[in-house]
């Protein structure tokens, strides 16, 4: 295994699995560091490919193609949770893999997911039940109450793969809505729903050396249940989102950046709604914060170097350019404390995720 050297000298190559923004951004943040990146991505044309030291193209079920790829780095790493567990072992077997594929099976699939946080860390998550029919739905709507959010267990993402029943007669239609009887079994989760006050979320590291820290408080708002802006550090943080966020990271035995999302509620309780074992949309702001970025933090953490300070000089306002939002760019670029932070993407699709930018005060 090439990458069994605990601690990344310059010159040494990054693996990263998956060719988007967050791996774009990951490579910069090595290349300012004097570290090479290979990117693994079926698609070619990616917002990744533009600063990249090697592309392979593949799919993420292609093992012996993550293997070659993987045997060529010193370790690897990966900008979304949904690599598949056959992927993440194989590239295992051949660098070093932070996180690990421990952190990934916890945050793949959101019924694991919530039992983790629940049962084994004794983390407050809301109501949750599994569903596999839509008998057990009607069950556990009872049990548990309306409004409920049906959802799929894996690969939902910005509220795809997820409906509110607000009373009964919705349910059939609910139930179709996600695939109902063309899933396969023990497809489904059923959510209560959490009349939350605000949402929050805490991006955190661990390092190799097991060493934690957390960037301050983050507040998010959503628009068509995809990010839309990140305030921090956040207003009213009395630091229980980092001491479980820390919780999370020394059970997974985690090395790299995670992001943990919250509701808070009108009593101050949290209750976290999901984890990403990776640098998260919440923490762009890092960026123009004045302090480490999340995603140096991350290429330092997987690394093995030391973590980088996580404290502002100055509070950071991110938007998600999302769609034809990215069309703004040249007056955005004329206003002062804007920075902007584009993705080469060509294609400007409604719902996409252009880029953002980080307005500080
Ligand atoms: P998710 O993909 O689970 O992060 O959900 C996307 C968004 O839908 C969240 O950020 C919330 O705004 C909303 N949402 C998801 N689950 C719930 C829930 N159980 N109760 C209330 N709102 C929810």
């Amino acid at each position: 295994m090439r990458g069994s050297r605990e601690i990344l000298a310059p010159g040494a190559t990054i693996g990263i699995l998956g060719g988007g923004q967050l791996a774009r951004m990951m490579g910069h943040a090595a290349a300012r560091l004097g570290l090479n990146v290979h990117i693994y991505s079926p698609v070619a044309d990616c917002p990744a490919a533009q600063i990249a030291n090697l592309l392979i193209t593949g799919e993420y079920d292609d093992a012996e193609s993550i293997i070659k790829f993987a045997s060529d780095c010193d370790v690897v790493t990966y900008e979304f949770e949904n690599v598949p567990a056959v992927t993440a072992k194989a590239a295992a077997s051949e660098a070093p893999l932070r996180p690990n594929a421990r952190a990934l099976d916890v945050a793949q699939d959101r019924l694991t997911e919530k039992s983790f946080l629940q049962a084994q860390l004794g983390i407050d998550v809301a109501g949750f039940e599994d569903i596999d029919n839509v008998f057990t739905l009607r069950r556990a709507l009872k049990r548990l109450g309306y409004p409920g959010v049906l959802k799929t267990r894996r690969l939902g993402y910005d509220g795809k793969g997820q409906v509110i029943i607000r009373s009964e007669p919705d349910i059939d239609a609910a139930w179709e809505k996600l695939g109902g009887d063309t899933l396969p079994e023990n497809a489904l989760i059923l959510e209560a729903f959490i009349p939350f006050t605000r949402e929050i979320s805490i991006i955190a590291a661990r390092g190799l050396d097991g060493s934690c820290k957390a960037y301050p408080l983050t507040e998010n708002t959503h628009e068509n249940h995809i990010l839309h802006t990140s305030l921090a550090p956040a207003p009213r943080d009395n630091g229980e989102a980092q001491k479980i966020a820390f919780k999370i990271l020394d059970a997974l035995d985690y090395v790299g950046v995670i992001g943990v999302e919250f509701f808070e509620m009108k009593t101050g309780k949290l209750l976290v709604n999901e984890i990403a074992p990776r640098v998260h949309n919440s923490g762009h702001w890092t960026q123009n914060g004045g302090c480490i970025d999340q995603f140096e933090q991350h290429i330092r953490a997987v690394a093995g170097w030391p973590l980088g300070s996580t404290v502002p000089n100055c509070r950071v306002k991110m938007t998600n350019l999302i769609g034809e939002a990215v069309n703004q760019w040249p007056a955005l670029a004329l206003q002062a404390n804007t920075h902007i932070h584009l993705y080469g993407k060509k294609e400007v699709r409604a719902g996409r995720k252009m880029g953002h930018i980080n307005q500080t005060s």
